[in-house]
């Protein structure tokens, strides 16, 4: 039997994957959902989602993502503040790319207490900015299910298609090799803070993400059971 249909019991809080952009949080968070069962709640995907339908906060976001900065903290938390409490949220879910900022991960653990949730635990993909480039500018999305491929490392069995549904591939605008050094740079003023935030608490896990998708998942897995 594979190791992960051995699991049994409920996830029942949040799990927040940190690292930069490009580090594998994406694909490990549908993973992990799977296994468990629960919301794979990224802030990119919904708001990519809010800029296709072109909403009014799609609308403010766009610019900002298209040139690889952050939106502005009180957009996201009203975003995720609304998701979180919707009912298929009540058995725990996972964060990819959310909190990134130290304002975001406080007001996230204010949220977490309100909602009767345990303090989050984190997991931290360590990924060496010289490999951010190759996953960054090598990654497609299936635009019907949102799968995550890399033409380089991980290719769909047919090009162009993804291997679920047979949805076209796309590249996101802000995976253009240009855009990577201000993402990186985001990540390091703004997200990184929170790798020592977080390791104070005593709440982070460390995970080496240049290891293949399979040890990577296998090892999410081992922190996520071995928790509290
Ligand atoms: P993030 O969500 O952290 O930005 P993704 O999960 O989207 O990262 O992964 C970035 C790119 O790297 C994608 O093209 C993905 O297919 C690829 N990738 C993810 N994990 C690995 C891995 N362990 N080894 C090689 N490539 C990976
Ligand atoms: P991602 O899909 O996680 O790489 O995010 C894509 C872009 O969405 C980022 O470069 C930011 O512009 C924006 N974004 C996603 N999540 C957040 C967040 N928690 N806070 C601020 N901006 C975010």
């Amino acid at each position: 039997m594979a190791p992960e249909t051995r699991v049994p019991e409920r996830l029942d809080r949040a799990v927040i994957f940190l690292g930069p952009p490009g580090a594998g949080k994406g694909t490990q968070a549908k993973e992990l959902a799977r296994v468990y069962r629960v919301p794979h709640l990224s802030t990119g995907d919904m708001l990519r989602e809010h800029v296709s339908l072109g909403t009014p906060l799609g609308m403010e976001a766009k610019p900002i993502m298209a040139r690889g900065d952050l939106v502005p903290d009180s957009l996201v938390l009203k975003m995720v503040r609304d998701r979180i409490e919707q009912p298929d949220c009540s058995h725990g879910f996972v964060f990819d790319g959310f909190p990134r900022t130290v304002a975001q991960a406080q007001y996230l653990s204010v949220l977490l207490r309100q909602n009767g949730y345990r303090p989050a635990l984190v997991v931290h993909f360590a990924l060496d900015p010289a490999l951010v480039l190759r996953r960054i500018t090598g990654r497609r999305m299936c635009k019907v299910g949102g799968e995550i491929y890399n033409i380089y490392d991980r290719p769909p069995k047919v090009e162009g298609r993804c291997n679920n549904d047979g949805g076209e591939l796309e590249q996101r605008p802000d995976d253009r090799e240009e855009i990577v050094g201000p993402r990186l740079q985001a990540y390091e003023k703004q997200t990184e803070p929170l790798v020592s935030y977080y390791r104070r608490l005593g709440r982070l896990h460390d995970v080496d993400a240049s290891k293949s998708v399979e040890e990577v998942k296998q090892r999410v897995l081992e922190i996520v059971r071995g928790a509290r």
